[in-house]
C-alpha cells in the first residue's frame, strides 16, 4: 500500500474519570485511526476505548507498552471533524475525554463483541464493560376493532381517548407502572377493548403517524431577507447570527427555508430544540417539509434506534438531525448549518457528569466546521445578545407575525390590591376571572403558567408544628394529592399522603402556598362548566406530555394549566387568553439570572395568546408590578430589558461580562463538605491570579439546597474578566480534585448556569 511507515501506537482515550490519555501499540493488521473504537486491557478488565491521535514513538519514560486488544468497528466511530471538536469540547469544560467520547458515542453493537469472541480477543468468560445496545423490543397497548359493549368508567375512557389520539396505540410505558392506569389497561384488556403486543422498536415514535407533506409558505420581507443572510453565509462557509423574532414572527419557517437551500447543496444541517417530547409539532413540521430523511435524536429513543440514527447520518443518508441537547454530537457528514431553537432555554445546559452547554457548543462546532450558526429566540440570552452587540454574531430581526396578528395585549393585575378573588381563591383575582369567563364565553381556550407543581408546596401542623421534610434532602415535602403522596422536589422521595399529622395525630395540617393541582381544583371550582387539564412533570409521568397539548389541540379543554412545560414555543391557534398566576415567583430565586427567566417566562408565555383569527389578552398576576423585568416583559420590551439588566451584571462582574467557574462539594458528612469546599478555596486563594486580584473567589458557602439525597453541598464561584486567568485558577482547584479529596466530592462546572 503506502510506503510511509505505519503508525505504530496510539493515544487512547479510556471512559473513566481521568483527564488524560493512555498510549497502545498498535498490533500489526489492525486498521487503527483516530476515532476507531478499540477495546484495550485497562488494569486487568477490557474496556471499550477510542483512539484519539497516532504516534510514532511512545511517549518519554513510558517502559511498558500494552497492545490494544481489538477493534470493535472496522470504519471509525468518529469522523475527524467531530472526534476534533470533542476533544476541543472535553478540554474547554475541563471534563475527562474517555467520558465525553464515552457518552457521545452510540452503544456498542453486540455484533461487534461477538466479532471479537470469534477472533480470539475476547475469551467466552470475558465481558466488556461499555454500554451495549439491547435488542429493542417494547410492549405497545393497542385499541382493538371492538365497540366497548357496556358503559366505561371515565378511567377506561381516558385510556381509550389516549390511545385514539396517539393514532390507535401507545407504548406501555407511558401508562406507568403502579398506577391507576395500568389497572386500567388490564380491566380494558380483559374487555377486549385493547391488546398489549411486544413488537421490535423500529422506528421512533415520531414516525408512527404520518404527516401531510407540506410545501412552505410565501416568506415575508422580513423572512427573506433572513433566510438569504444565512443562506449567503452558509455558501461562505461560515458565519454566526442571532434571530431575534417575536414569538410567532415564522422563526421556524426561516429554519426549514435554511435547511432546505442546504439539504440542495448536498450538505447537511443540525436543529437543536429545547425538550423534544413538549415539541413533537416541530418535529411533524420538519418531516412534513423534508419527509423521513431526518434523524430525531432525544433521550426515550432506544439504543438501536440512536445506532441506526448514528449510522445514517455518518453515512450521509440522512442529512438533517433534530435533537435535544445531545444532537450537538450527531455526526453529520459536511455540517453547513447549525440552529438552535429556543436558544435562551436553560435545558441547553447539561447539569450532570460532562457539565456542557450546547448553545455554546453549537457556536464552536458550527465555526470549527466551517459551518453557520443561527440561535433563534424571541427572548435572547443576555450572553447571545452581547455577543451580537459586540459584532461576534450578526443581528436578525423579525419583529412582525406574518399572520398580521398583533402581540397581545397584556394587563398587570397588583395581587396587593386584590383580595380574595370571585369564587374565593386569592389566585384568581377578579381581573382574572373576568377575562376568563369573557374568554370561555366566546369559545376560546385559556393557558394559566404558575412554575410550581403539586397541590401544596409544604405543610405545616398548627398542633404541634412539624413541617414534613424530606429525610434526605431536609426541603419541605410538597403535597400532591391526587396521586395522595407528599413528595420531594429535589430528590423525588415521596410517603403516602394523610390528612393527619404523622407525629401527633391532629388533622390540623396547614397548606402552605399554591401548586399546578391546587390551581386546577379551584379553576374546576370556579369555572364548573369549562373542561379543565394540566400540564405538569407530574402529569406528562402519567399520560406523557402529548396528551394535554392534543387534547388542548382538538378543543377538548377549555383551559390548562401548567409550569413551564406549557411555555415553550407551542401553536395553539384557539388560546386567546393567558394568564400568568404568580409573575414574580421567579425573581426570589438566589440566582443572578432570576431577572432574565423572569422576563423570559412572562414574555414566551404571553407569546401563546392569540396566534389565529383571534386576538389575545394577557393577565398578570403579581406582588411587584414595577419590578423592570414585569413591566418590560408586559410591553413586549426586549431592548428596554437588556438595556435594564445590562449595566447590573457589568457592575457585578456577571456573565456576559465576567465569566465564572463553580465548583461544587457534597459529601455525607456536613463538616467534610464544608472541609473539602474550603481547602479547594484555599487553592483557589493561593493562585497568583487571585493574589494580582484579577480574579475573584466568591465563597465557599453552604449552596441554596445545603442538603439533596443525603449529601451536604457547599460551593464558592471563581468569576473574573479574563476567560484564560479564570480557567487557570480553575485548572488548578481540578488538580487538588484529581488528587483526592475523600470522604467528599467536587466537581468543576465551567459556565454555570445553575446557582445551585
Ligand atoms: P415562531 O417560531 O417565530 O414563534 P412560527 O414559525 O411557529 O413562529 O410561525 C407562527 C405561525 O405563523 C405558524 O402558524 C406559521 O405556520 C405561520 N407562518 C409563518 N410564516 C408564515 C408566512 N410566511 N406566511 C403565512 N404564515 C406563516
Ligand atoms: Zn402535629
Ligand atoms: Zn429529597
Amino acid at each position: 500500500m503506502s510506503d510511509s511507515p505505519r503508525r505504530r501506537y496510539a493515544d487512547v482515550a479510556v471512559p473513566i474519570p481521568l483527564r488524560s490519555t493512555f498510549t497502545y501499540a498498535i498490533p500489526e493488521g489492525l486498521a487503527v485511526v483516530p476515532g476507531s473504537r478499540v477495546a484495550v486491557p485497562f488494569h486487568g478488565r477490557k474496556t471499550s476505548a477510542f483512539v484519539v491521535a497516532l504516534r510514532d514513538e511512545p511517549p518519554e519514560g513510558v517502559k511498558r507498552i500494552v497492545s490494544i486488544a481489538g477493534l470493535l468497528e472496522t470504519r471509525p466511530t468518529f469522523e475527524p471533524e467531530l472526534l476534533a471538536f470533542l476533544v476541543e469540547a472535553a478540554a474547554y469544560y475541563m471534563h475527562p475525554i474517555g467520558e465525553v467520547l464515552r457518552a457521545a458515542a452510540p452503544a456498542i453493537s453486540t455484533k461487534a463483541i461477538r466479532a471479537l469472541r470469534d477472533d480470539g480477543f475476547l475469551d467466552d468468560s470475558e465481558t466488556l464493560s461499555g454500554r451495549r445496545a439491547a435488542d429493542a423490543v417494547e410492549k405497545i397497548v393497542v385499541r382493538t376493532e371492538l365497540m366497548p359493549t357496556t358503559k366505561l368508567g371515565p378511567a377506561m375512557k381516558f385510556v381509550l381517548d389516549a390511545l385514539f389520539s396517539a393514532g390507535g396505540e401507545r407504548p406501555l410505558v407511558a401508562f406507568a407502572e403502579g398506577t391507576d392506569r395500568r389497572a386500567v389497561v388490564r380491566k380494558l384488556e380483559k374487555l377486549g377493548l385493547v391488546r398489549v403486543d411486544s413488537r421490535d422498536i423500529v422506528r421512533d415514535p415520531f414516525f408512527r403517524h404520518g404527516v401531510e407533506t407540506n410545501v412552505a409558505p410565501t416568506l415575508s420581507a422580513e423572512q427573506t431577507a433572513a433566510v438569504a443572510a444565512i443562506v449567503g453565509a452558509v455558501n461562505e462557509g461560515q458565519g454566526a447570527f442571532l434571530l431575534h423574532g417575536v414569538t410567532g414572527s415564522g422563526k421556524t419557517e426561516v429554519y426549514l427555508a435554511a435547511l432546505e437551500s442546504v439539504l440542495a447543496k448536498g450538505r447537511s444541517g443540525l436543529l437543536l430544540v429545547p425538550e423534544i417530547a413538549l415539541t413533537p409539532q416541530l418535529v411533524d413540521r420538519v418531516r412534513a417539509r423534508f419527509g423521513d430523511a431526518i434523524a430525531v435524536l432525544h433521550s426515550a429513543i432506544s439504543e438501536r434506534q440512536r445506532s441506526d440514527a448514528w449510522r445514517g447520518l455518518r453515512e450521509g443518508r440522512l442529512r438533517i438531525a433534530v435533537g435535544a441537547r445531545s444532537a450537538i454530537f450527531a455526526p453529520l457528514v459536511d455540517l453547513g448549518l447549525v440552529i438552535v431553537d429556543e436558544e435562551h432555554d436553560s435545558s441547553f445546559k447539561q447539569e450532570e457528569g460532562f457539565r456542557y452547554h450546547a448553545r455554546d457548543m453549537a457556536l464552536l462546532r458550527a465555526a470549527r466546521a466551517s459551518a453557520v450558526s443561527v440561535l433563534g429566540t424571541a427572548t435572547p440570552s443576555m450572553e447571545a445578545f452581547e455577543l451580537a452587540q459586540r459584532g461576534r454574531s450578526t443581528l436578525l430581526r423579525m419583529i412582525s407575525r406574518p399572520t398580521g396578528q398583533a402581540l397581545p395585549s397584556v394587563e398587570i393585575v397588583d395581587l396587593k390590591r386584590h383580595r380574595k378573588g370571585t369564587g374565593g381563591h386569592r389566585l384568581i383575582s377578579p381581573p382574572l376571572h373576568h377575562a376568563m369567563t369573557r374568554c370561555l364565553d366566546a369559545g376560546g381556550q385559556a393557558m394559566l403558567f404558575l412554575n410550581r407543581r403539586g397541590f401544596a408546596p409544604s405543610l405545616r401542623c398548627e398542633a404541634c408544628g412539624l413541617v414534613p421534610t424530606c429525610p434526605a434532602c431536609d426541603m419541605p415535602l410538597t403535597e400532591h394529592r391526587r396521586r395522595a403522596r407528599w413528595r420531594c422536589h429535589t430528590c423525588d422521595f415521596s410517603l403516602p399522603g394523610t390528612d393527619a399529622c404523622p407525629t401527633c395525630g391532629s388533622d390540623e395540617l396547614l397548606r402552605i402556598g399554591t401548586g399546578t393541582e391546587t390551581m386546577e381544583e379551584a379553576l374546576r371550582a370556579v369555572f364548573p362548566a369549562a373542561r379543565v387539564g394540566r400540564l405538569d412533570r407530574d402529569s406528562a409521568e402519567e399520560d406523557g406530555a402529548f396528551v394535554a397539548l392534543e387534547q388542548m389541540r382538538r378543543r377538548e379543554l377549555d383551559v390548562l394549566v401548567g409550569t413551564q412545560m406549557i411555555t415553550k414555543g407551542h401553536d395553539l391557534p384557539g388560546v386567546s387568553l393567558v394568564g400568568v398566576v404568580l409573575a414574580d415567583q421567579s425573581l426570589s430565586f438566589p440566582d443572578f439570572r432570576a431577572s432574565e427567566r423572569t422576563f423570559q417566562l412572562i414574555a414566551q408565555v404571553a407569546g401563546r395568546a392569540g396566534r389565529a383569527d383571534r386576538p389575545g389578552h394577557v393577565v398578570v398576576q403579581c406582588f411587584e408590578p414595577t419590578v423592570p423585568a414585569i413591566v418590560h416583559a408586559t410591553h413586549h420590551d426586549y431592548m428596554g430589558f437588556y438595556e435594564a439588566e445590562r449595566p447590573i451584571r457589568r457592575d457585578h462582574g456577571m456573565p456576559p461580562f465576567g465569566r465564572l467557574v463553580a465548583v461544587r462539594t457534597d459529601a455525607g458528612d456536613e463538616g467534610e463538605s464544608e472541609k473539602a469546599a474550603q481547602l479547594l478555596a484555599d487553592v483557589a486563594l493561593a493562585h497568583p491570579a487571585v493574589r494580582a486580584m484579577e480574579v475573584s473567589v466568591l465563597g465557599p458557602a453552604r449552596s441554596p439546597i445545603p442538603r439533596a439525597r443525603g449529601r451536604f453541598r457547599h460551593r464558592f464561584l471563581i468569576r473574573g474578566q479574563e476567560r484564560n486567568a479564570v480557567r487557570a485558577v480553575a485548572r488548578a482547584v481540578l488538580a487538588r480534585i484529581e488528587q483526592g479529596i475523600e470522604p467528599a466530592r467536587a466537581s468543576v462546572d465551567v459556565d454555570p448556569v445553575s446557582m445551585l
